[in-house]
């Protein structure tokens, strides 16, 4: 919008800039865009809050510390309707359980999984219970949930423990579970891989991915997969996978029994899709490493004061790896970073750990306030 100066009355306004252009299409949410390379028919009746085409960003400061020529971006998927890029996965997935008849959903989360399940369950007309592990979920993810109106079952447990319940109470029960291990999340959350190859014209050549359950890195692959056989790329990107230290399953060749880190969203011991992101990292010749909770921050806090991105804790744990990692990345090469979460979802993480503080108990006067500027 263009401030117009108080002494001039406001033009009239352009016609053009009213009328929606023919060439400017409003998106219709993912799975209307990608129709064609998603498990739906006319007869599924399509939930969808608009979400996908998140902006893939380049991030110049993150380039420069890598050095060598190589262009580094993001793919800020903490831009979905819910603030995740569980929405993706999501949308198919509450599609399709109404398609098939659900009345209920069900899902163990770290907090953006329930979120993602309520407010699209809701939207269907659908009750979503969510089980979280009590105290590991981020304030943000847990009001969501709430004022979507999931009912919310807190467990004394960590994530391992309520994904194992909800497993067995949709075997047992008239609930649909849509945790990763629903075939249907891992089509919606594919899409994201194809985003990234229609901006960049090709796959890039690394993805950096935070893993948790690990359905995110094997969706990006089985999307980029996908759009080479289709011909929409000529290449595929090496599968560049991170964990927490403390929560490093994939580091250690076997589960861990109680995963611990900061960045909740990735505090999980026995990824669910285990074997199909071993087969993503093998057959993209890509690799697994863990980064400490001190490097999470440290890519936290440069992603916010030097780039202007806010993104939780779990979703820097990309850029932290590729910064680890930065000398086996090809020069000149392109990679991109997936931010998976937005930083508003866990606002104590980002007061507790920026190294900024508020100055307080300054009198509202021109002098005082001019003097804590320093001028
Ligand atoms: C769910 C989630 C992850 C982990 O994704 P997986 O598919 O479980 O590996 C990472 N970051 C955020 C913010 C998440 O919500």
């Amino acid at each position: 919008m263009i401030v117009q100066p108080l002494t001039s009355p406001p033009s009239a306004p352009n016609s053009k800039t009213i009328t929606p252009s023919s060439d400017v299409k409003p998106w219709p949410g993912l799975i209307e865009t990608y129709r064609p390379y998603l498990p739906v028919t006319e007869k599924t009746p399509v939930f969808t809050l608009l979400e996908g085409n998140t902006p893939l960003i380049p991030v110049p400061y993150i380039s420069q510390q890598v050095g060598k020529g190589v262009k580094v971006f993001v793919k800020y998927d903490g831009l979905n309707p819910t603030g995740s890029f569980k929405d993706r996965g999501m949308t198919m997935a509450i599609s399709k359980a109404k398609e098939e008849g659900a009345k209920a959903v069900i899902c163990a989360s770290t907090g953006n999984t329930s979120a993602a399940a309520a407010a699209y369950a809701r939207r269907a007309g659908m009750r979503a219970f969510v089980i979280i592990p009590d105290g590991y979920v981020a304030l943000g993810k847990l009001a969501q949930a709430l004022l979507y109106g999931a009912e919310v079952i807190a467990v004394e447990g960590n994530f391992d423990d309520a994904l194992t319940v909800v497993k067995n109470m949709a075997k047992d029960y008239p609930v649909t579970l849509v945790n990763s291990l629903n075939p249907y999340r891992l089509e919606g959350q594919k899409t994201a891989a194809f985003e990234v190859v229609d901006v960049l014209g090709n796959a890039p050549d690394w993805l950096c991915i935070p893993v948790g359950n690990a359905g995110n890195i094997s969706a990006y692959w089985m999307g980029f997969c996908q759009y080479r056989s289709f011909g929409k790329s000529d290449k595929l990107p090496k599968m560049m996978g991170f964990q927490a230290a403390g929560a490093a399953p994939f580091i250690a060749g076997k589960p861990v029994p109680n995963p611990e880190t900061l960045a909740t969203a990735i505090r999980i011991g026995n990824p669910a899709n285990w074997d199909k992101a071993w087969g993503a990292k093998d057959a993209s010749q890509g690799e697994f490493n863990a980064v400490t909770d001190e490097e999470i921050l440290e890519a936290y806090r440069i992603l916010a004061a030097h780039e202007g991105i806010f993104c939780e804790p779990a979703s820097a744990a990309s850029v932290a790896g590729l910064l680890k990692v930065s000398d086996r990345v090809p020069a000149n090469s392109t990679v991109v970073c997936v931010l998976t979460g937005n930083g508003l979802k866990d606002p104590d993480s980002a007061i507790k750990h920026s190294k900024n503080q508020v100055k307080s108990g300054i009198k509202p006067e021109l002098s005082q306030v001019a003097k804590v500027m320093g001028f």
